[in-house]
């Protein structure tokens, strides 16, 4: 079955408040970061495109579905090591591609979060909190691989607790998640891990290898496994998509759900590619690619995992509040980047330390900044044009698809709600999610290729 979507223009009536996407049997609304799921006599088509009848706006107005969004947690990304135990080619944290026969690509330069910068980072983080009027606080644990330094990432949490830690992820391959850190950092405040893959064991273990060649599926099968059992944890997959794995993504999807609780884990499947690096990858945003994801979602949900919504764009709480209004992303040397993607990165992306601040603007970043914030800065939220490029409607039809259907006469309350903003992108996408392709030092739905 093929739903259709039409992209409708910016709905600038009071009946049109932000976009209206039509469905096969009903409507997509979507306003700032909510989506709602309507029936066909929700909206109907105007010369001006298509619009809410009265009942439809009222009873999305008594949800509150158009007030202005509220950010209630100071959303703090701190990198405890910049170094990594993986040799992952497409990693954005890289500088080049591996010599030929080594799987140890060049990295960003190296950095290790010490006792004393976690105590500069949490008086950073309640200067903020207070100056801006927040009274919970979200972290978010990266690298690098961040448990690499499992002393930081303990002693970060801890110290984060004084300050309403609200929400506590961390972004790691697994390799070092044994079952014992695992209960170290949930006792510590630790709610949620994300982990990436790139396809079933025989794939996986050709891409995903440790910085002298080995393959890591199944210590990383093994520790998520472990894990699970130990603790509360819940758990978000990540899965890189290319003409590499693509043929494995149904055995990977099987062990995954072998793995762990189905109502503890998500699933984000998402294409790989070039950062400029040169890794290439030949799968696109085609029908065969559509049907294939929608499968796998099917199958996902099958086994009872949950299949995140694709987040419309929103403003981001890093890149587009100067001055850290709303957030930061704090390197392990205790240096301010304006998002994970450049974190750790050398001078010329520094934005500030958390012992001087940020400055009211931050500084230009340089033509190739420039470059980086027009894929990071959602400059049109409401006309996004995006929207209506080709691949932007299959991804969206893709998300669609796997989404449940209505069970109240008008509005699905479950997806009218706001989600919660102090979410990181990450891809599921986040701080990054569904942005665009992975671009992987794991982050989630950042640009284009990844970390993690
Ligand atoms: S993608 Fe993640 S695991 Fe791979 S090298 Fe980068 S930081 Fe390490």
């Amino acid at each position: 079955m093929t739903m259709t979507i039409e992209a409708a223009p910016d709905m600038p009536s009071a009946n049109r408040p932000g976009r209206l996407l039509a469905g096969r049997d009903g409507w997509w609304a979507v306003h700032e970061d909510r989506v709602a799921r309507l029936p066909g006599h929700a909206a109907r088509e105007t010369a001006h495109g298509p619009e809410l009848v009265d009942e439809a706006r009222v009873a999305l107005e008594d949800q509150h579905f158009f007030a202005a969004p509220v950010q209630t947690t100071y959303a703090i990304t701190v990198l405890t090591a910049t170094a990594c135990n993986l040799g992952c080619s497409y990693c954005f944290q890289n500088t080049a591609l591996p010599a030929e026969g080594s799987f140890a690509p060049p990295r960003m330069p190296k950095a290790v979060l010490s006792g004393e910068d976690v105590t500069r980072i949490a008086d950073f983080v309640r200067g903020q909190m207070a100056r801006y009027g927040f009274t919970e606080s979200s972290l978010l644990l990266f690298g690098g691989e961040p448990l690499l330094n499992p002393a930081g990432a303990l002693d970060m949490l801890r110290a984060m607790q004084p300050l309403g830690l609200h929400k506590a992820e961390i972004i790691t391959n697994g390799v070092p998640l044994t079952r014992s850190r695992a209960v170290e950092l949930a006792d510590a405040g630790l709610r949620r891990v994300q982990i990436t893959f790139d396809g079933a064991r025989h794939n996986h273990d050709t891409i995903r290898v440790t910085r002298n060649g080995k393959g890591t599926y199944d210590t990383i099968l093994r520790n998520v496994r472990n894990a699970a059992e130990a603790t509360d944890l819940s758990w978000h997959f990540r899965v890189n998509i290319s003409h590499r794995t693509v043929d494995s993504l149904g055995a990977l999807v099987e062990d995954l759900a072998a793995a762990v609780p189905a109502e503890r884990a998500s699933l984000h499947l998402a294409l790989i590619d070039d950062i400029g690096l040169g890794y290439d990858n030949k799968v696109a945003y085609t029908d065969d690619y559509l049907e294939k994801v929608v499968a796998l979602h099917d199958q996902a949900i099958g086994h009872g995992m949950y299949i995140p919504l694709s987040k419309p764009l929103t403003a981001c709480q890093y890149c587009s509040a100067f001055g850290g209004t709303r957030g930061a992303v704090v390197n392990a040397d205790g240096r301010l980047y304006n998002c994970w993607e450049t974190a750790g990165r050398d001078e010329a992306w520094v934005v500030g330390d958390v012992s001087t601040g940020l400055p009211a603007r931050r500084r230009h970043p340089g033509p190739l900044g420039r470059l980086r914030l027009r894929h990071q800065v959602p400059r049109l939220p409401r006309a996004d044009p995006e929207v209506l490029r080709p691949g932007r409607r299959r991804r969206a039809r893709r998300h669609v698809r796997a989404a449940p259907p209505p069970r109240h006469d008008l509005i699905t309350p479950a997806t009218a709600a706001a989600p919660d903003r102090s979410r990181h992108p990450v891809g599921d996408g986040g701080p990054l999610s569904d942005r665009g392709r992975a671009a992987t030092a794991d982050g989630e739905g950042v640009g284009h290729a990844e970390v993690g």
